[in-house]
């Protein structure tokens, strides 16, 4: 039997690839009463689309073209939404600095001439890059190897409101390293013909969770709704994966859960994986998305950016209706908090608050002054984790010791090796890999 753990996409990504390489037997338990984790779709009653989680999804990179290939294996890339390099959302990005909007360079002409809010050129950054002197250290935050390499202005204009969208942190605290992926497919092929910048599924994001749902119930996985795994206990190389009321011996578990919350179900057994797994911190963000009558942005884009030096309460807004226009209307999307939530709005605000906060920045710097037709409030707690200056050493002392004590167990998801969409796919992928590739060697060596 092998359970797997978490119904993100994760989780179901993790099922999906079991029952495809001929396992049987697989259970997916999910604590709350959905599927999708923080994929979520809500269709307003005039089917405008607002996305409360992730909303595009990149198609390069090796990751990305996994991701295309589970698309084209579920028969789902007829609804696939593409959004291409000469599209205004995909070459338009701005950052709000100074009570102004700018345009982040994205041709050669914007990189050899000064744009503000840079005082200079871009390519004088780069000069500056050939004369600084190699480190050796270890690991440095994302904001410090870019202010050392390529100057203050580019940490603090481009690289701070970057990390602030990807994750919604602190550049000084985000570490930079990061580990390769690799795959191919069709689909993806496709995407570099037609120079896809991002994509989406027609109907939302959701699409993809939902109908990974369907297929793995039609492979025969029994999957298990409000079931919270309060504990998982190690015996004679198998997991004992136990609920309120039942428990499941599987031959290996795949945890999809974000690290925090399984700290406390193997620290009885196992204190100091425990306490590294513990130390993984997520942030809380704000989401309030809003539909206004009528085209009211003065630019097309993908949305804006703001850095923290600004010390606003908002992180950024996604131009939703740029992306992907319908009728005659105006959604954006508003992320607030991140790595700031609780200083700025304490720890259960009301949703009031937040829309209020996201209404009066859109009036100010959108100058959208009417009132919105339709809203989605959501705090999405803990929702994205944050991989701190000492990440990856971390990372490899928790594979080290589930390697060193023999644990099946296997860990997936946002918390480890990468938060996009593609990662947590990827790293389900290369899971399930890892165990069969494990289970054919055992077989070998009986044999
Ligand atoms: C606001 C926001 C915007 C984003 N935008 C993008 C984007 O545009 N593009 C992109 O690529 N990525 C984006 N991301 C990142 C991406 O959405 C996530 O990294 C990804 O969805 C995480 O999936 P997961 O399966 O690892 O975790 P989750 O979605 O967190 O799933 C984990 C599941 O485990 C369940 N669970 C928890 N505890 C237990 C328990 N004890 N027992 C059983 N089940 C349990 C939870 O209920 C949940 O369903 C965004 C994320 C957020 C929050």
């Amino acid at each position: 039997m092998h359970v797997v753990l978490g119904g993100g996409i994760g989780g179901l990504s993790a099922a999906y690839y079991l029952l495809n390489s001929g396992l049987k037997n697989v259970t997916l338990i999910e604590a709350s009463s959905r599927l999708g984790g923080w994929i979520k779709t809500t269709k307003t009653s005039k089917g405008y689309i607002f996305e409360h989680g992730p909303r595009t999804v990149r198609p390069r990179g090796l990751a990305g073209e996994n991701t295309l290939q589970l698309i084209e294996e579920l028969g789902l890339d007829n609804k696939v939404l593409p959004i291409n390099f000469e599209h205004p959302a995909a070459k338009n990005r701005l950052i709000y600095v100074n009570k102004s909007l700018y345009a982040l360079p994205s041709n050669i002409t914007s990189f050899l001439t000064p744009q503000p809010p840079f005082s200079k050129p871009l390519i004088s950054a780069l000069f500056h890059d050939l004369k600084v002197p190699k480190k050796t250290a270890k690991d440095e935050s994302m904001y410090d190897f870019v202010e050392r390499r390529l100057g203050k202005e580019i940490a603090e204009y481009a690289v701070s409101p970057l990390v602030c969208g990807v994750c919604a942190g602190d550049a000084k605290e985000i570490s930079k390293s990061r580990n390769p992926i690799k795959v191919k497919s069709e689909l993806s092929k496709r995407s570099k013909k037609e120079k896809w910048n991002v994509w989406s599924l027609d109907g939302g994001l959701e699409l993809l969770p939902e109908t990974l749902k369907c297929n793995i119930e039609e492979k025969g996985a029994d999957v298990l709704l409000n079931s919270p795994c309060k504990e998982i206990l190690f015996k004679s190389g198998k997991a004992v994966v136990k609920l309120q009321d039942d428990s499941f011996v599987s031959d290996n578990v795949i945890c999809s859960l974000p690290a925090a919350q399984l700290a406390p179900l193997i620290s009885k057994q196992h204190p100091l994986l425990s306490e590294d797994l513990a130390a993984i911190p997520s942030v809380t963000v704000g989401v309030v998305n809003l539909q206004y009558k009528g085209r009211l942005l003065n630019q097309d884009a993908f949305g804006f950016l703001v850095p923290t030096s600004q010390k606003l309460p908002i992180l950024g807004v996604i131009f939703d209706s740029c992306c992907f226009p319908k009728d005659d209307n105006t959604v954006l999307t508003v992320m607030m908090g991140g790595r700031w939530f609780e200083q700025l709005f304490g720890r259960n605000p009301s949703p009031d608050k937040l829309l209020s906060t996201a209404v009066q920045h859109v009036r100010t710097i959108l100058h959208i002054a009417s009132v919105p037709e339709n809203h989605c409030v959501s705090i999405l707690k803990d929702c994205i984790p944050q991989y701190v200056i000492g990440h990856h050493e971390r990372i490899e002392r928790i594979k080290a010791y589930i390697k060193r004590h023999n644990l099946p167990l296997s860990l997936i998801g946002a918390s480890y090796d990468g938060i996009s969409v593609n990662d947590v796919i990827f790293s389900a992928r290369t899971a399930v890999n890892d165990i069969i590739q494990k289970s054919n060697l055992n077989d070998s060596v009986k044999k």
